[in-house]
């Protein structure tokens, strides 16, 4: 029998959650207030879960590495986040969102879960402006929407370019106020370091704290995991340098299959890398889509200024290939072009790997518009320009500053150059309908799990699905295993597997110290990085797979055998975190190579170059590769592979076309 068990209800896809919902077994409030439950993270997952599942009455443990939960990774998020509202009257409605996702994702995500994304996501609307959430408003004080890749209506709210911050701070808010009234409570700068299992359950965890470097005990009835991506395995990456994969990483060597770890998303819309000594990639958000033109000169090598070039000269390569959608396309996609053009020797720039983004033909619209709002007559060039600017700025003013400071350039005068970068991680920890690993009692939500997005996210929907698990899903699902779970008592913490848990945590940081070799962890790192973007990255094939399995193996061996730990246990000490988190990044990115070698075939962020279209599309085989591959662990280096056949009853997967 499969070791998987998706648990997607019976019924109408229309249906499923409504009724689900309302039958699914309840805690009564008195019951609730004996049962604890800890949630690793304290971004837009864990922030929403942790404050909602407290203000149900249940006693929450929230814990994050960060000083302070506001400053997770979710901060960083900029353009934007979907909802089916329809507010622009535009053609949106559930059942366009949930089938945009669905074929954004290369026909590789599970119908079900998508369909009840896509009705929860006005809901998140509501709950985020209830909070006071400033999302953006047009004059008439509707909220406004933009337009985001892979979709042909606008159904982006966003609060400038800094939606993820100001989201968070809504859900940061509510989790202040449950922590206020006792309801959480909240451990920051504390590291979990594995899960605690007994009889077959998820229990609580390690954490150390990493101030003091003590290492605690944890209990609780159910353990959420909702600790972020993993796209950091790359060492370079748009993701907060402290993201990681430590937290699913032990939950997966505990018995939580990995779902399809190979898929990754390389966004198009980056700041090209400038040499070696750096340590993080910067995203240029993609709602810059909405106005930027995309291009490269059409001569190869052309080394005259970006705005010397006439128009007659450029390729808009983007609205050349793909007219339906242009500049627009989905990320995987568009990145794809970029790669080709530059591979193709059209890349600009000192390093040939960089496109141009440019706002020009932008500015001179909007200037235009204003000049006719204005009724200003026989406006002059620069005039029009100065109103365009300002409307420009008043857009992505944040994102153009941040641009300038980080190259030096001004992008109102110049192109912006841009490359794709690591970005956003699909795979996850597999997780059934209710959002539960293959471990009773862990769940795992947001970006840790395996989600919705099949091989390709589309823009904006990561904020979508973070906050529809911890908001909307989560409440409810975890009714179904605790209303079982009422009359286990807490758990005393002096149990032997705590005991053991802790031991093996200890073992592991003892090991690290005694090991005194001479090379930093970041070095290590970088080795990895470097294997995983040239072998496992935006194009992938069977030879430079195998390679890669190979090459992180040995890096491996060489880690444990000469890396250097500076510092010691007891005491606030990033290297030692850092070194923990490498380790398993080593170990992931072997199962990530693994996983690629497997999926013969192209889909969405996973381009295998032995299987594409005679025009470079990626080639799907649905008759062989329509599953997600779920990955149990059974040693150092050795993984078994599970598949959870995708049924789809709706869509009809067809080659993905924007054309
Ligand atoms: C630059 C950038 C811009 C983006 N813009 C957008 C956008 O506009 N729209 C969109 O939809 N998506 C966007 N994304 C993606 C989106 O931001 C993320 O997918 C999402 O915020 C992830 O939220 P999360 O709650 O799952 O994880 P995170 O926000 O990463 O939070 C992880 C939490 O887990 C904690 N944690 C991790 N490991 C441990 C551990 N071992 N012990 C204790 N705590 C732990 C951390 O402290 C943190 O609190 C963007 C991503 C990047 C990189």
């Amino acid at each position: 029998m499969s070791k998987i068990d998706s648990k997607i209800p019976e019924g109408s896809l229309e249906e499923k959650w409504s009724k689900y919902r309302s039958s699914v077994p309840l805690v009564n409030p008195s019951n609730k207030r004996s049962i604890e439950i800890i949630v690793v993270g304290s971004g837009l997952a864990g922030a929403s879960a942790a404050s909602t599942l407290a203000e149900l009455g249940y006693k929450v443990k929230c814990f994050c590495f960060q000083d302070s939960p506001r400053r997770a990774h979710s901060i960083a998020a900029q353009g934007g986040i979907n909802a089916a509202k329809n507010y622009q009257n535009d053609g949106d409605s559930t059942f366009r969102l949930f089938y945009d996702t669905v074929k954004g994702g290369d026909y590789r995500s599970r119908e079900a879960n998508v369909y009840r994304l896509a009705e929860v996501s006005s809901n998140i609307i509501d709950q985020c402006v209830a909070q006071g959430v400033p999302l953006a408003r047009e004059y008439g004080g509707l909220l406004s929407n933009r337009s985001f890749g892979g979709t042909q209506v606008q159904r982006t709210f966003y609060a400038a370019g800094q939606t993820g911050q100001q989201l968070l701070l809504g859900a940061y808010s509510s989790l202040e106020r449950q922590i206020g009234l006792g309801n959480v409570t909240m451990y920051s700068r504390h590291e979990m370091l594995e899960v605690v299992t007994i009889e077959g359950k998820a229990r609580g965890i390690i954490a150390r704290d990493l101030i003091s470097g003590k290492l605690e005990r944890h209990f609780g009835h159910a353990v959420l995991i909702c600790s972020g991506g993993y796209g950091n395995v790359f060492y370079l990456s748009t993701n907060a340098m402290g993201s990681n994969a430590t937290a699913a990483w032990k939950a997966h060597k505990q018995g939580a299959f990995f779902g399809n770890p190979c898929f990754t998303q390389i966004h198009p819309t980056c700041i090209p890398v400038s040499g070696d000594h750096q340590s993080k990639l910067t995203l240029m958000s993609e709602s810059l889509r909405n106005d930027g033109r995309i291009w490269v000169p059409k001569q190869k090598d052309d080394k005259r200024k970006a705005v010397d070039i006439p128009d007659e000269e450029r390729d808009y390569y983007l609205e050349r290939r793909y007219p339906a959608f242009g500049n627009l396309v989905p990320r995987d996609v568009a990145s794809r072009a970029a790669k080709e053009r530059c591979d193709a020797g059209y890349g600009v720039g000192n390093s040939k790997m960089a496109v141009y983004l440019d706002f020009a033909a932008a500015i001179e619209r909007y200037g235009k518009q204003q000049i006719l709002k204005l009724g200003i007559d026989n406006a002059s060039a620069g005039e029009i320009r100065k109103h365009g600017i300002d409307v420009v700025k008043e857009k992505y003013g944040n994102l153009f500053d941040m641009y300038k400071q980080i190259t030096g350039e001004n992008p109102y005068e110049m192109p912006m150059r841009i490359y794709p970068a690591v970005h956003y991680t699909m795979g996850g920890l597999w997780v059934d309908y209710n959002l539960m690993t293959t471990v009773p009692g862990l769940y795992a939500l947001g970006e840790a799990n395996f989600s919705d997005h099949g091989a390709n996210r589309l823009g904006a929907s990561a904020l979508m699905q973070g906050l529809a698990d911890g908001y909307f899903v989560i409440p409810y699902t975890i009714g179904a295993y605790l209303s079982n779970e009422i009359r286990v008592k807490a758990i005393s913490t002096d149990h032997e597997a705590f005991v053991a848990a802790e031991n093996k945590v200890k073992e592991t940081i003892e090991k690290l110290f005694a090991i005194k070799g001479t090379h930093s962890v970041d070095h290590f790192h970088k080795k990895l990085g470097k294997i995983m973007w040239d072998k496992c990255g935006m194009a992938r094939n069977e030879k430079g797979l195998t390679e890669a399995i190979g090459e992180i193996r040995a890096l491996r061996e060489e880690f444990w055998k000469d890396v250097r730990v500076t510092g010691t246990a007891n005491e606030f000490n990033p290297e030692l975190e850092k070194a923990g988190r490498v380790a398993d990044f080593i170990e992931l990115g072997e199962l990530m190579c693994m996983d690629a070698l497997q999926r013969k075939e192209s889909c969405g962020g996973h381009f295998r170059e032995e299987s594409q279209t005679e025009d470079g599309e990626a080639k799907r085989d649905d008759g062989k590769f329509s599953f997600v591959a779920a990955w149990e662990y059974k040693g150092t280096g050795s993984f078994e592979l599970h598949k959870e056949a995708l049924n789809f009853d709706v869509v009809h997967p067809s080659q993905r076309s924007y054309k």
